[in-house]
């Protein structure tokens, strides 16, 4: 169908997009998740469009600005040709408009751009023309503002026309659910928003009644549907991880590397790939030292951000070092940490030292799988750190078998109602949903509306699953479609979500 998009092909087209794929040939179409890229005429800055959700009467979208140059930026420009359409709200960015044309400066706070870094900035729109990005410039990076040619959406009905979490993550990295067996697409009949949220199909009937009572009881739903949540995280970037990934990626679940960047195993290109195939590459700093004063923290950010193209998003602190609670705090969504617990929703686990479970060397598939159903019948999140395997030559802490664990991961799967996915893509769920269970309400008119903020260092074009008793939801003045396995989706990049009778 039109707006079906595939989550293995958004991740696919990170590699090519990095820098200067203005123009897709039609080959590329089928694997673009960007629906437009534009970069000024001196190289200096690039600007990136990709859709974040998509229904027949308008869209919502991202646009990612890059510092494409060796220096500092101090401020940006895009200029967007509308084509008919009506700006209906935007974030993250200051909006003119004249003659058709939205014009978006930065913020106070999304201006500076180091060398290499991005920003996101978005909005929605109603009408059915396309959006083209028509210049983008910046300051203080030694480039001109002079634009070279304009980049329209793309118009190929076959392509991935919605950039969900992990198709944003071709865009900004934030390494996507795309093994995780999801199409979160939800129905597209109705005329509400088609929404793919990259979320995975969760258990339960596929046939669940939109809620008709009265308008209330709005609601995140857990999980994103699922009892509980597993996320799998390597660190060190060790060399059985290495040897063995063909073995780990053919689990079809997204994992965490945390890549101490210094090694030279870093430098493995089979980081690339984990990263296409839709797992996260996260921090795990330079020189794995227990002290930093962020600059070693930094070094690795800018290790895997320039050398693989994404955006990092979370840390694991060497040895669980106390240090890095307070260096993640003002730099990534999450740290990741060594001491066990589970996490439960809305509950006061620190985000920066996140709680971790790390078996001992040689453990059984049974001892690993308790981990899990622990977690399930708490329906809670763990988190689980394997160093490396057996066999590995540069001495893995506490290695296990890798048959024991792809075993366990396969226990994991059968279970069918723990969600296994990356620390970024269940953590942003679980901040998420922290954020907008702390909503503030205001009710016009009989119509009740949640505004929310979103953590610093929070990925864009999240969502999340909520439920009501009743009314209709909208967001930007537009209903959001039911999904009959049981929730609407919301976009938490909008802020915001009206009830109303
Ligand atoms: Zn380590």
């Amino acid at each position: 169908m039109r707006f079906a998009s595939s989550l293995s092909f958004g991740l696919v087209s990170i590699a090519c997009c990095l820098a200067a794929c203005i123009a897709a040939s039609p080959d590329d179409e089928e694997i673009l998740s960007l629906e437009g890229e534009l970069l000024s005429s001196d190289g200096t800055m690039s600007a990136e469009l990709s859709y974040q959700s998509q229904w027949p009467t308008g869209y919502c979208a991202n646009v990612t600005v890059k510092n494409a140059s060796s220096k500092a930026s101090t401020s940006w420009g895009v200029a967007i040709g509308l084509n008919g359409a009506t700006l209906a709200n935007s974030w993250n960015a200051r909006i003119t408009q004249s003659n058709g044309t939205l014009n978006a400066t930065n913020e106070s706070y999304n201006g500076s751009l180091g060398a290499g870094a991005s920003t996101t900035w978005g909005f929605c729109a109603n009408g059915t023309g396309k959006p083209s990005i028509t210049s983008v410039n910046g300051n203080g990076n030694g480039g001109s503002t002079s634009v070279s040619s304009s980049s329209s959406a793309s118009s190929s009905s076959s392509s991935a026309s919605s950039s969900s979490s992990s198709s944003t993550s071709a865009s900004s990295g934030a390494g996507g659910s795309g093994g995780a067996g999801g199409s979160g697409g939800s129905g597209g009949s109705g005329g509400g928003p088609v929404v793919n949220s990259g979320l995975p199909t969760p258990p339960g009937p596929s046939n669940v009644a939109k809620p008709s009572g009265a308008a209330g009881g709005f609601r995140v739903i857990n999980w994103a549907g699922f009892t509980g949540a597993v996320s799998y995280t390597f660190d060190d970037s060790n060399s059985s991880q290495i040897q063995n990934y063909d073995t780990l990626n053919a689990l079809d679940v997204p994992f965490t590397f945390y890549l101490q960047t210094g090694k030279t195993e870093s430098t493995n290109s089979v980081w690339q790939r984990a990263l296409n195939d839709g797992h996260e590459l996260g921090n795990h700093t330079k020189s794995h030292s227990s002290n930093d004063s962020g600059a070693d923290t930094d070094a690795a950010t800018q290790f895997i951000e320039s050398r693989f193209g994404t955006k990092v998003w979370t840390m694991a602190a060497p040895n669980g070092a106390s240090v890095y609670s307070s260096i993640a705090r003002t730099r990534f969504l999450i740290n990741r940490g060594v001491a066990n617990n589970l996490i439960g929703p809305n509950d006061s686990t620190d985000p920066f030292t996140l709680p971790c479970y790390i078996p001992p060397t040689g453990a059984s598939t049974a001892t690993l799988d308790q981990q899990v159903t622990s977690a399930r019948d708490a329906k809670k999140w763990r988190t689980v750190l394997v160093h490396g395997f057996t066999g590995g030559s540069d001495g893995a802490y506490q290695p296990v078998q890798l048959q024991a664990f792809v075993d366990h991961v396969k226990h994991s799967k059968a279970l069918g109602d723990m969600w296994l996915d990356s620390v970024v893509n269940v953590g942003a769920y679980w901040r998420g949903q922290k954020a907008v269970s702390s909503a503030t309400s205001s009710t016009s008119g009989g119509a009740t509306t949640y505004t929310w903020q979103l953590p610093d260092h929070f990925p864009p074009g999240r969502y999340l699953r909520v439920t009501v008793n009743g009314g209709t939801l909208k967001q930007n003045g537009v209903p959001l479609s039911w999904d009959p396995h049981g929730y609407y989706e919301v976009a938490l990049d909008a802020k915001s979500v009206t009830l109303s009778p």
